[in-house]
């Protein structure tokens, strides 16, 4: 048939009764992960168990923000070489994946806020990311829109461009890792929840789901916002991770006039022109943890007051679509990528909170390849669950200071 043909990724139908590994959650890093343990490291044997579709979570719905400039020397690395991975894996899975290296531009509205980004840029330069500080006339430069007068009730006092920054299509990027897991063998079984994972011996024997039991050795938890749910309620094991609304909306379209991301942290708020000439915008994020993925008029209100304030031109322009979703957050704001020494076989990739598109493939690179080994690559160490017994959080949160707002 016509519309089978077509279809990105094959459907595989039955569920087999065993897999040499299981990932659960058919988003960004389950879909990354999959792919790469497939195509790279030759294990094709794999199944995706996703309980809704592909993309349900924040796969499909985030702002499609990529960038590198994070704070701390353990993420930087990390993101730096997802930000070129994109064009690279556009070549692999010859799928376009619309990266737009616009770049994006971090405003700081205080002295204080200034003394940070320079220490931020710092970092970064030191990790050989482009980014330099800028001043409140080349930020109108930059973003002609821009109001730098001392008429908002936070004025421009600079901010921090980061050139190789941009946007990538999310929805390509879900699409284009499942025709390239697919077409490696990966199975990919939507509306199938897990519901349990079974262990022996100290070992992970199988997972449950809701089309029966699986018998595997290696099970990815990747579910984002339902991950440390899976972790507590299947395996005892507790992670700290809060989960947060994060809600985000997008204008009528208008003619182009936005050519960089723009953020700012005070006014909790980024936005950036779509290639449909609609503004992405978001940024809020309720601050109590819950499991809604409702919307608020309280964020509409908030988000007209931000962009009116920033970019004048938009007053009166109409928000076409609203929508939320979930953030796993950790209290350091690094994600949690780990095996666990008590139940081998069973890892972890997860507490991702507003980054986790921007990494996503990268953090499928080295997760395929310590799940295939069975070595922790030394990129991910830091990550590690017990940083947080041990008090060596990282300072990722300081970022917040100059751009809590940039996603
Ligand atoms: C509004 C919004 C804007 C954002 N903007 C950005 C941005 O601009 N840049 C950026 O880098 N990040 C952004 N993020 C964050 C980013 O989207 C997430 O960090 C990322 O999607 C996490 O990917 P994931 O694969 O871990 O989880 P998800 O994409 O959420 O995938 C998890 C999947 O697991 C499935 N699942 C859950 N439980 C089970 C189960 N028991 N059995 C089977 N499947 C299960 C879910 O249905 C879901 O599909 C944003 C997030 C939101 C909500």
């Amino acid at each position: 048939m016509f519309w089978r043909s077509k279809r990105l990724w094959r459907e595989p139908g039955s569920l087999k009764s065993s897999y040499d590994a299981v990932i659960i959650g058919g988003g960004l890093h389950g879909l990354a992960t999959a792919y790469f343990l497939a195509r790279h490291h030759g294990m094709t044997d794999i199944a995706v168990i996703e309980k809704n579709y592909i993309g349900f979570g924040g796969a499909g719905r985030n702002t499609a923000i990529v960038r590198a400039n994070q704070r701390t020397q353990e993420n930087l690395p990390l993101y730096k070489e997802a930000l070129e991975l994109w064009p690279v894996l556009t070549r692999e899975l010859d799928f376009n994946l619309m990266f737009y290296n616009c770049g994006n531009l971090n405003l700081a509205h205080s002295d204080a806020a200034i003394k940070a980004m320079r220490l931020q840029v710092a970092s970064a330069q030191y990790s050989g990311i482009d980014i330099k500080l800028v001043d409140p006339r080349e930020c109108k430069e930059l973003i002609p829109a821009l109001d730098i007068s001392d008429r908002p009730r936070y004025p421009v006092f600079g901010g921090m461009f980061h050139p190789p920054g941009g946007i990538v299509r999310h929805d390509a990027v879900v699409w284009g890792l499942a025709r390239g897991a697919s077409k490696c063998g990966v199975d990919i079984h939507q509306n199938t929840e897990v519901t349990g994972i079974a262990v022996s011996g100290g070992r992970v024997v199988g997972v449950d789901t809701g089309r029966g039991r699986i018998h595997t050795s290696r099970v990815l938890n990747s579910a984002g916002g339902y991950s440390a749910a899976i972790s507590s309620g299947m395996l005892g094991i507790r992670l700290p991770i809060s989960v947060l609304t994060i809600q985000a909306m997008v204008t009528q379209p208008l003619k182009p006039f936005l050519d960089h991301v723009v953020s700012s942290g005070m006014y909790h708020c980024y936005a950036n022109q779509t290639l449909k000439g609609e503004v992405a915008t978001g940024a809020h994020m309720d601050p109590w943890p819950n499991y809604t993925t409702q919307c608020t008029g309280h964020y509409i209100k908030h988000q007209a007051e931000a962009l009116s304030e920033l970019l004048p031109c938009l007053r009166g322009v109409k928000f076409m679509r609203h929508w939320a979703g979930l953030a796993d957050m950790t209290p350091d704001m690094a994600p949690i990528m780990d095996g666990n020494d008590h139940i081998r076989g069973y890892y972890m990739n997860c507490g991702w909170g507003y980054f986790g598109f921007k990494s996503s493939t990268v953090a499928g690179k080295y997760m395929a390849r310590f799940i295939s080994t069975g070595e922790c690559p030394d990129i991910l160490k830091p990550f590690a669950l017990n940083r947080f017994e041990q008090h060596r959080l990282m300072g990722e949160t300081a970022a917040l200071v100059s751009y809590s707002a940039d996603n």
